[in-house]
């Protein structure tokens, strides 16, 4: 066995150290598969366990990294051999379970879905977790009953990450989407996303009152905390809002009178933990309906030694659209 090439984030006395090494192979957790990474994502997960911002790792040493592209090396699962072309993301990886900022991994295979066909490696991690979260948001939608001609979508943190993939997602499959964003200059970026319309993210940070004006029957949440409780304010009777991030605050501050007197839904999103047929359904949709050209222009790659700034830089709000580790 040899060593391959990892960030390893250790915990110091201080906090904690970061640095890009050689790890040795031996020292890989128990697992049935052995994938050689081609590319991972950074997501803000990844930003929170980079930086130390929250307590993401579980584990130390841990190499961070919670999704992945490439391709098996050695499997002893019945469903993968050597060759084969395969994703993952969640079930722990990075947090938990040695992570994906590193040329090679060893993971369970049930963990593992086959590369969805129409996709590339770079694509499927262009999607990455984010790209993914989002299709999660609106299979619930869609689970609920809600179609475009029910009212408008608004999408909130519109210019990161999951926000870039879900007004793209949501504007293909019809709706008129309103992209609340922190950033106005990045207004052109999101209507050539599919954005009908742009908000000022300062329009949903203020205390919410217990019902606002009725705007928009949906909505992917990223933010959390205020801009939640505003968004759930503003749901016409019957939506229902999906709620996956808290780049916000973790916290609702909320009423129960969305609730209580328009019917108004809060659907949980976990990309994390999803069930194996719940994941084949969310990245089959993804390979037949998200526009791959769009995803292109959404899409900035980097390589394993620039991962700690851009890490810095995403918990900061200041990454646009995906950002794709090459690593192979
Ligand atoms: P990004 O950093 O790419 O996107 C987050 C966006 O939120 C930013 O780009 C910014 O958008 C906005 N934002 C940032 N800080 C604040 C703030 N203080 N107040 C209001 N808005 C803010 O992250 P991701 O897209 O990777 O993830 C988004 C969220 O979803 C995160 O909280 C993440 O943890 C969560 N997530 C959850 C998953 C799950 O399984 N539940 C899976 C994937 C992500 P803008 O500048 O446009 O306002």
């Amino acid at each position: 066995m040899g060593t391959f090439k990892a960030i390893v984030i250790e915990k110091t006395e201080a906090g904690q150290k970061v640095q890009q090494r050689d790890f040795d192979e031996s020292d890989l957790m128990e697992g049935d598969v052995t994938v050689r990474v081609a590319y991972s994502t950074l997501n803000y997960k990844d930003g929170l366990a980079l930086t130390g911002k929250a307590p993401v790792v579980r584990r130390f040493p841990m190499i961070p990294g919670v999704d992945l592209s490439g391709t098996v090396e050695h499997s002893s699962h019945p469903d993968f051999k050597a060759g084969d072309s395969v994703i993952l993301n969640g079930w722990g990886l990075g947090e938990t379970h040695l992570g994906a900022y590193a040329e090679k991994v060893r993971v369970r295979g049930e963990w593992l879905l086959h590369l969805p066909k129409g996709l590339s490696l770079l694509q499927a991690m262009a999607i990455g977790t984010a790209g993914y979260t989002a299709m999660l948001s609106l299979i619930a939608m869609e689970r609920h009953g809600l179609r475009c001609h029910k009212g408008p979508a608004i999408v909130t943190g519109a210019a990161g990450g999951v926000g870039s993939v879900a007004v793209t997602l949501l504007a293909r499959a019809g709706w008129h989407v309103i992209a609340s964003t922190g950033r106005m200059h990045e207004a052109e970026y999101l209507k050539h996303l599919g954005a009908a319309e742009i908000m000022d993210r300062s329009e949903l940070t203020g205390p919410a009152r217990p019902l606002g004006k009725e705007r928009w029957c949906t909505g992917v949440d990223t933010v959390g905390s205020h801009t939640l409780a505003n968004v759930l304010s503003m749901t016409t009777y019957g939506g229902a809002i999906t709620a996956c991030g808290l780049a916000g605050g973790m916290d609702l501050p909320t009423s129960v009178a969305p609730f209580i007197l328009r019917g108004v839904s809060l659907l949980g999103i976990d990309s994390v933990m999803t069930p194996r047929a719940s994941r084949f359904e969310a990245w089959s949709r993804l390979a037949r309906d998200l526009n791959l050209a769009l995803l292109e222009t959404m899409t900035n790659v980097i390589t394993l030694d620039q991962v700690m700034d851009a890490g810095r830089a995403i918990v900061e709000g200041k990454v646009r659209g995906r950002t794709v580790v090459a690593i192979g």
